[in-house]
């Protein structure tokens, strides 16, 4: 690659309003990109006379769910801290990248658990990120029990989108310094390549799908602020990892079967969550793995357990169990719709995104995160809207017309 690729590649993910004290990291991100991804040639393949419609209709809606992101301002929080005589290692505050980051965080927490030299360790917590460090524990040969106060399906990863989201909502942007760039690049990497040992397993529990966005106005557009919009700025980095991916490329008029005159194509990686989370389980509980039910009041509590070494994994519970004043629930809600397993891209307009997910049809607002909010309770307009936004997009496009 020449020395002005790499210029040019540094003065653009300096433009990301990153700052400019993050000169290193910018320089390591694009040493990344030149190791990791020799100029891929793309090629648009357009199928739309062959793309099924989303039948986004209000009557095959089957559930409606609200989950709250354990959502932390300054990333995640991977410290130890000794408890009495426990040792706890701490693994919560993924934000909307709980699932997707999983791997990565859980990767390294359990390295440094690992490094006690115990032999049998507890987790406290059994969504996406306590079930992948009890799994990463017991891989190491170790024997693990879980203790939760919920499980599956009555959990926040249970409501989750589903796709591979590793920067959503993972840090304030004032927090997005040169280190947390470094460490969440090097965290994705690691979580990405786990996922792809999921590919092609009974049950799709991972898979990668076409991809369609489209928009009334030229990406490029100003889009008017929403004055009812009260979310902080968040931290991006997505851009340090976008030779992870395949791009997404413009489509023509001729190739583009929606209403709206502007449309790409890409690829993107869906979570089935039903079938992955029974993939997790499965190998926890083949690998002699227990879980057990309890609430845990307050971290001294932990002293009753007999493990000596313990990860936890509370999610948005870290908030109360360990007082942390960083944490915030995010308000996501989601409406379902009957599966569809002749559906095999997703798609997003200005006002909504669809996932053809196995288990369902997730239809979710683009508006869809309330900070400090922890109404549980479904908005009814909000589902109606999505699906609406969904089914305008649907009827008026070439697809539907044949
Ligand atoms: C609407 C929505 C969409 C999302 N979409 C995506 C997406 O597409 N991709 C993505 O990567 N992420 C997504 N996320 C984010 C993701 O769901 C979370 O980051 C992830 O679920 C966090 O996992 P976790 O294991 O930390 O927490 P949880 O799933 O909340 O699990 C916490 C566990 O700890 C237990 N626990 C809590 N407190 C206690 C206690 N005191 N005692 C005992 N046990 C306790 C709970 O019972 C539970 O078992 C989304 C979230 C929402 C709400």
């Amino acid at each position: 690659m020449s020395s002005n690729f790499k210029r040019r590649e540094f003065l653009r993910l300096a433009g990301l309003g990153l700052g400019l004290g993050m000169t290193r990291t910018l320089a390591h991100a694009a040493d990344e990109t030149e190791v990791h991804s020799l100029p891929r040639p793309h090629t648009s393949y357009p199928q739309f006379g062959r793309l099924p419609l989303v039948r986004a209709s209000q009557d095959r809606i089957v559930k409606e769910t609200v989950g709250l992101r354990p959502f932390r301002e300054s990333g995640p929080n991977l410290s130890h801290e000794k408890i009495g005589d426990k040792s706890v290692f701490h693994n919560y505050g993924h934000g909307g990248s709980g699932w997707s980051l999983s791997w990565g965080t859980s990767s390294q927490v359990t390295t440094e658990a690992l490094s006690t030299g115990a032999a049998n360790f507890a987790v406290v917590g059994c969504g996406a990120v306590g079930l992948t460090s009890a799994i990463l524990l017991q891989r190491a040969g170790k024997e693990v029990t879980i203790y939760c106060k919920e499980r599956h399906p009555n959990i926040t990863s249970s409501v989750a989108t589903g796709v591979w989201s590793p920067d959503s909502r993972i840090c304030l942007k004032d927090h997005a310094t040169e280190s947390f760039a470094d460490w969440w690049n090097t965290t994705c990497r690691t979580s990405f390549k786990f996922y792809q040992s999921f590919l092609g397993l009974p049950g799709s529990p991972i898979e990668w799908v076409d991809s369609y966005a489209v928009s009334n106005t030229p990406w490029d557009a100003e889009r008017p602020k929403d004055p009812n919009d009260t979310q902080p700025e968040y931290g991006h980095f997505r851009d340090y990892v976008k030779d992870l991916t395949p791009r997404f490329v413009d489509l023509d008029r001729s190739e583009n079967p929606f209403r709206e005159p502007y449309a790409r194509k890409g690829s993107r990686m869906i979570f089935n969550i039903s079938a992955y989370h029974q993939t997790l389980l499965r190998e926890f509980t083949s690998l002699g793995g227990r879980i057990v039910t309890r609430d845990f009041q307050s971290p001294s509590q932990f002293q009753e357990l007999p493990e000596p070494v313990i990860v936890n994994a509370t999610g948005l519970g870290s908030q109360k169990l360990f007082g942390d004043k960083q944490m915030h629930p995010v308000r996501g809600q989601l409406t379902v719709l009957i599966p569809q397993p002749e559906l095999n891209y997703s798609f997003s307009n200005n006002d909504a995104y669809v996932i053809p997910r196995r288990d369902g049809v997730v239809i979710g607002s683009s508006k869809n995160g309330i900070i400090d909010s922890t109404n549980l309770s479904v908005d009814p307009r909000q589902s109606f809207d999505a699906v609406a936004a969904i089914a305008r997009s649907m009827t008026q496009s070439k697809i539907a017309k044949g």
